[in-house]
């Protein structure tokens, strides 16, 4: 995998560089999703693929990159050490360069949910950033019940979600292996659970470090809408498919969001509201956000 830097508007773009032509491109946006059921997969119109994204677009979430081109060399982003820790370094050593455009946000302007059994998911209005509320429950009792809370920024991001792995029962990783699936899969690369065991020799990164995993998830699965969020996200042991049936929907409903410039502070855009002078409206424009890229 390599990463490039792109200009303004481009989004988060993946590039199969293996495939005959080299040229193909697939917009990492939530219309391209076409299996989330392990992971998120994302497809062009012709089923060109590319598999697992999630940790990599929450490292972009979560670093605050809009535009990107993530040149591919087989069907899949690696999988480093499951977590999205070692895309926020890699990006960090190559460096942030800002645009000469404002960065986007979409605003949620009312709350979205869905409901299934035990599982919800829901977006709603939130003052400012993206606020991610989770909570699991396993049978499991090395994970048992964890709940975790953010607001999302660069410094949240890296030291509270980035570094959570992903994880799995080991029943399940033998029915895959049995299936022919996740021969790649190994201690190496996710968090390993037997019952009230946990197989992998260092242990945890955090004492609730699935649950964490989970928001990590869902930040980059949100990140597919293109933009970063305004918004409350709360997931209740829901998967990646219920985030991106609740990002249909959302998108279905053409009242429930809006699109506006970020500030660079917050108090800017209320300095508006309690009736700055119009002469001072250039400067506070001259302070919203830029979109970014990669070096
Ligand atoms: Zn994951």
């Amino acid at each position: 995998m390599r990463l490039h830097p792109a200009g303004p508007d481009t989004g988060i773009v993946f590039k199969r560089v293996d495939l005959i032509g080299g040229g193909t491109s697939i917009k990492a946006t939530w219309a391209n999703i076409a299996d989330s059921r392990m992971c998120t997969v994302l497809a062009d119109a012709n089923g060109i693929s590319v598999a697992t994204v999630e940790h990599l677009m929450s490292a972009f979430c979560g670093l605050e990159i809009d535009n990107a081109v993530v040149e591919l060399n087989g069907p899949e982003v690696p999988a480093m050490d499951g977590s999205a820790a070692p895309f926020a370094f890699l990006i960090e050593c190559a460096g942030v360069a800002e645009l000469d455009t404002p960065r986007r946000a979409m605003r949620i302007l009312k709350q979205h949910s869905h409901i299934q059994g035990s599982k919800m998911v829901a977006l709603g209005p939130w003052p400012d950033g993206l606020r991610v509320d989770f909570h699991i429950d396993f049978r499991a009792q090395a994970i048992g019940r964890q709940s975790c809370s953010f607001t999302v920024s660069r410094d949240t991001f890296k030291t509270e979600i980035s570094r959570a792995r992903t994880f799995g029962l080991l029943s399940d990783v033998t029915a895959l292996r049995e299936a022919g699936l996740a021969r790649g899969g190994s201690l190496s690369n996710a968090i390993v659970v037997d019952g009230d065991r946990i197989l992998n020799e260092e242990g945890l990164r955090h004492d609730n470090e699935f649950v964490r995993h989970k928001a990590l998830d869902a930040v980059g699965d949100l990140y597919l809408t293109g933009h970063p969020i305004i918004g409350h996200f709360i997931g209740r042991c829901s998967s990646h498919a219920d985030t991106a049936r609740l990002m249909r929907q959302i998108y279905a409903d053409r009242s429930c969001w809006e699109m506006v410039d970020m500030w660079q502070e917050s108090s800017h855009a209320s300095w508006l509201d309690q009736g700055t002078p119009l002469a001072f409206v250039d400067t506070v424009r001259g302070k919203t956000r830029r979109a970014a890229t990669v070096r």
